[in-house]
């Protein structure tokens, strides 16, 4: 009677364990599904640059004290691309773009930056503080696209470049985009593959 009684109960614990052991997995697939989901809806699905929805709510974040506030922002549009398009075609402007989006993700996770599709073809860095001078960091990403060698027989020039405007100034985020924006025009009519600072001449 014991004996039995006993075997009943190593049974109903066995089940219970197995039971625990299924619904974690169940759990853990749904935080795996959620984790996904939640990617994809702040993802550009080209580039896997960081989507406009997912610039509005950091920026609604930053605006509510709930996270770090914005330093500088760089504003970047590549030179000449509807050239590279109608030259190679579509398909390899799209692959300029995964390349130059995988090529700012990762600069961005070594420099404490978010990196923005703004547009077509145009990407907006963010920055929340750095140890090196913003200027420093504009030559930089102008340089990173430079040095990937993405190669165009379309240009003189022979490989795919941007031009790049920011600022420094964090009053408000809008004004902010306004001003980067105004300082990558600038950095267009000067030449291009070249970064120009608002609060230095790009007004
Ligand atoms: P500029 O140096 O003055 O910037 O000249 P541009 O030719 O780059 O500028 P423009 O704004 O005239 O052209 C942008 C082009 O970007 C036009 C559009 O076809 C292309 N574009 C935007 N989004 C995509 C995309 O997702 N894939 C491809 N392949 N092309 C895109
Ligand atoms: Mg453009
Ligand atoms: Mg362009």
């Amino acid at each position: 009677e014991i004996i039995n009684s006993d075997m009943k109960q190593r049974q109903l614990l066995a089940d219970a364990l197995e039971d625990t052991k299924k619904q974690k997995k169940l759990l853990q697939e749904a935080l795996d599904n959620y984790k996904q989901a939640d990617y994809d809806r702040r993802t550009d699905f080209l580039t896997g640059l960081r989507n406009r929805q997912d610039m509005f709510e950091l920026l609604q974040d930053t605006l509510s004290g709930r996270r770090d506030s914005i330093k500088a922002m760089f504003m970047m549009d590549i030179d000449n691309f509807k050239m590279l398009n109608d030259h190679y075609g579509h398909v390899a402007g799209d692959r300029c773009l995964q390349k130059i989006g995988a090529a700012l993700t990762q600069y961005g996770k070594e420099h404490n930056m978010y990196f923005y599709r703004y547009g077509g073809e145009e990407m907006l860095g963010i920055s929340f503080g750095s140890d090196k001078p913003d200027s420093e960091t504009a030559q930089e990403l102008v340089q990173l696209i430079y040095d990937l060698q993405l190669k165009r027989d379309d240009l003189e020039r022979g490989v795919v470049t941007i031009s790049l405007g920011y600022t420094s100034d964090n009053s408000e985020y809008e004004k902010m985009i306004d001003k980067a924006d105004a300082a990558m025009y600038k950095a267009k009519a000067n030449g291009k593959n070249q970064a120009v600072c608002y609060e230095q001449g790009g007004q």
